[in-house]
């Protein structure tokens, strides 16, 4: 079986999970801050916290803003149920904004009228969590501009753009927002097994996540002078979404090697829209001149012409012919969940025609080149079959 994305784990990374093993600390220990140095550096960004995962990140990114009761906050429907969540983790109220077919992303002119009927209803958004799908960047500049005209705050859901760029500069400096979060899941571009991170350029904005991920404990030197070297105050309520040593090592591993697991993805991609050129059945993601994607995912778009039934179609043949592919994603408007909140899809017409024809065919660092032409051909033979059928 071909799965549809795969890890990276070498020696190396094997090597420095076992040291932390051996080391004093499990947790809380020298290589989580060591490893966020590293992600800071990398991204150009002043702070990073490092977390447990991106879901625990989005939860304390909200927090950080002071997200609440009886406020909104919108992302995209076309993301991973953690986009929406962290909203309603803080009590606050979801909803979405339409995406642009070619990309998948957020559609700015969707997010701008959403914002103009807000403003006359009275509801706009204290957050905007901007998703950048598969790997490539949404257009930040124009987000940044909304949120200037209308007052919203920005967190960049760059869960899966990590090494990704934006603008000629990495995702994550946050040079168009408050603060980006990046998961770490296996499927990542580089991964912790479990873990996830928000970079910030802002020092209260880092003070407090720090906060919220260990318990909302603080600590001073006047204070411990004063009550003694214990000493430590509750000050808020926080959590345990600490990331521990042993996670932290494999990250700082992983993170010197993520230029390569990403020039690695970027040929296959490459190789891929090159091959698809002669299927007219069906067309990759459109990639927009300010951006350079970190390919998380290669997904194909069935054309619309196509019967309704073809991606499921084609997603069973594809793994009755040992390949994984994946839907990404479900609308998060489409669980039942949020059904039950009167969210209605007629409203999000392409997340909904996106979701219908998308696919996503495997696309990882160790993906042969043989590998990759027996997904195509399979491809092919698919349609060839339909074409056939089609016609007898
Ligand atoms: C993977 C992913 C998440 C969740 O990441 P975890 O680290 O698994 O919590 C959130 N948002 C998006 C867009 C993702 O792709």
């Amino acid at each position: 079986m071909i799965p549809y994305s795969c890890q990276t784990i070498d020696d190396d990374d094997i090597a420095a999970v076992t040291d932390a093993l051996q080391s004093s600390r499990l947790t809380q220990g020298p290589i989580v801050h060591e490893f966020e140095q590293a992600i800071a550096a990398y991204t150009e960004s002043n702070y990073a916290v490092a977390v447990s995962s991106a879901t625990a990140a989005l939860h304390i990114a909200c927090l950080a803003l002071e997200l609440g009761p009886n406020d909104w906050l919108w992302t995209s429907g076309m993301s991973f149920s953690a986009s929406a969540n962290c909203g309603l983790y803080c009590g606050a109220k979801v909803d979405f904004v339409d995406i642009d077919i070619a990309s998948g992303n957020l559609s700015i002119g969707a997010l701008e009228s959403k914002l103009a009927k807000a403003k006359q209803a009275g509801c706009l958004p204290k957050i905007v969590v901007v998703v950048h799908y598969a790997g490539q960047s949404c257009d930040m500049k124009a987000v940044a501009l909304l949120s200037k005209q209308y007052g919203f705050k920005i967190i960049e859901d760059s869960a899966q753009a990590f090494g990704g760029y934006y603008a000629k500069k990495k995702v994550g400096g946050c040079q168009f927002s408050d603060m980006a979060v990046f998961s770490f899941h296996p499927t990542k571009t580089i991964t912790t097994a479990e873990g996830g991170v928000i970079t910030c350029n802002d020092r209260i904005l880092y003070d407090r996540l720090n906060c919220f991920k260990s318990h909302g404990l603080v600590f001073s030197e006047a204070m411990q002078s004063q009550e003694g070297g214990w000493y430590r105050d509750q000050a808020m309520l926080g959590f345990n979404y600490r990331m521990s040593e042993l996670h932290a090592a494999l990250g700082l591993s992983q993170i010197s090697k993520c230029d390569q697991f990403i020039e690695a993805r970027h040929l296959r991609a490459l190789r891929y829209n090159e091959l698809f050129k002669d299927v007219p059945q069906l067309s990759p993601l459109e990639i927009s001149k300010y951006s350079k994607s970190a390919w998380h995912l290669y997904v194909l778009l069935l054309d619309e012409s196509l019967p309704s039934h073809s991606r499921r179609a084609l997603y069973e043949f594809m793994h009755q012919n040992g390949i994984g592919t994946q839907v990404h994603y479900i609308p998060i408007f489409k669980h039942s969940f949020f059904q039950q909140k009167g969210i209605e899809a007629d409203d999000f017409p392409n997340t909904m025609s996106f979701y219908q024809r998308c696919l996503s065919i495997p696309l990882y660092p160790t993906l042969s080149s043989d590998q990759q032409t027996l997904v195509v051909d399979t491809i092919k033979a698919f349609f060839d079959e339909q074409v056939t059928r089609a016609s007898a």
